[in-house]
């Protein structure tokens, strides 16, 4: 941590500083510049950062030297993280997962009939949403727990492992029991009830960026979950609130490589709702890859036309599957695999 002194500290004030910094039981050390004096204070980077400085008279700035997202950073954690999801997939460190499937859980039939067309386009994990974050209250809310069953048969019908959202930290024991990997949604990517509650599970945390969170916002939650416990998180870019209304968000994917300097955490972009346009999906879920993305999120849909959600996003399977043939075609330009379930 360096405290910079204001131009026109007083010899009171930096004594009143340094003996307060002792105080707090850290160490310091004086630079006395021509033009600015800094103290670089010695201590625990954590609780240094909880420590009031800049309240202190003649304080200009205190700046930190080390990322506030510890467990998450590439520092802390050189290598790539590599998660298992089921059925053998593996996202993270050149393995690719290919999340596919409807919006939301809509019956057993509509969504055995999705995942049979995704898995045999290529995808190795199966998505559905059984409590749907609408925006209107006056919005199908999702299945709720029949919605967990069906996808959990159908899961393990089709061998694919199986995603869905929580959104309460009320919700997290229930659907614990029936998926492989927890989804926290972008609307509550600041939930830290939620956050340290599927902190506290063992599964693959799936991860959304919030609508106008920063990459540090991001890994700050990414490191909630982690020091509850589980270090298993998937970062999701999923696009950000953009003055232009012409897509749904803004897809940032200089985000990837940005996050993958910062972070050992395996990231998925989700081009679905980040642009909400089937005709711009295939593009950028190709350019995702080309960015290096762990994984790759669509939402798919046998019917859009007659989808409780996000219908009008979803690519139909034939869509589907030809942009899986392309997106398992680029990965291994950069050295990477979708895998294969059984
Ligand atoms: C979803 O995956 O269906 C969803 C609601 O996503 P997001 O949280 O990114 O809006
Ligand atoms: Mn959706």
């Amino acid at each position: 941590m360096i405290i910079v002194l204001k131009p026109n500290f007083s010899e009171e004030q930096l004594q009143h500083i340094c003996q307060k910094i002792e105080e707090m039981g850290f160490r310091y050390e004086l630079s006395r510049g021509v033009q600015r004096t800094l103290l670089g204070v010695i201590g625990e980077e954590d609780e240094l950062r909880n420590a009031p400085l800049k309240a202190i008279a003649g304080v200009e700035d205190v700046l930190s030297v080390l990322k506030p997202f510890k467990l998450a950073s590439r520092e802390f954690h050189e290598e790539d993280s590599v998660f298992e999801l089921g059925h053998g997939v593996k996202i993270g460190g050149g393995s690719m997962a290919l999340i596919a499937g409807p919006c939301a859980i809509e019956g057993p039939e509509i969504l055995l009939e999705i995942a049979k067309e995704v898995k045999a386009a290529g995808a190795n994990v199966l998505r559905g949403g059984a409590f749907k974050p609408r925006t209107s209250p006056y919005s199908f809310q999702g299945l709720g727990e029949e919605g967990l069953k069906i996808l959990r048969e159908v899961g393990d019908e089709t061998k694919m492992p199986v995603v869905t959202e929580v959104m309460d930290p009320r919700q997290v024991d229930l659907i614990d029991q029936y998926t492989d990997i927890l989804q926290v949604g972008a609307r509550n990517m600041q939930n830290f009830n939620l956050l340290m509650e599927v902190g506290k599970t063992d599964k693959p945390v799936l991860l959304k960026r919030g609508m106008s969170a920063t990459i540090q916002d991001l890994l700050m939650s990414a490191e909630y979950i982690i020091a509850h416990g589980n270090n298993q998180v998937i970062l999701c870019e999923r696009g950000i609130r953009s003055f232009d209304s012409s897509t749904r968000n803004l897809l940032d994917l200089a985000m990837v490589p940005n996050a993958k300097g910062l972070s050992h955490l395996p990231i998925v972009v989700d081009p679905s709702h980040a642009t909400g346009r089937p005709d711009l999906i295939p593009s950028m879920a190709l350019a995702a890859v080309a960015a290096g993305a762990d994984g790759i999120h669509i939402e798919v849909h046998s019917c859009p036309e007659k989808a409780m959600s996000d219908g009008p996003q979803a690519l139909l399977p034939n869509q589907f599957a030809e942009l899986a043939k392309q997106i398992q075609e680029l990965a291994l330009v950069f050295n990477k695999k979708v895998a294969t379930t059984p």
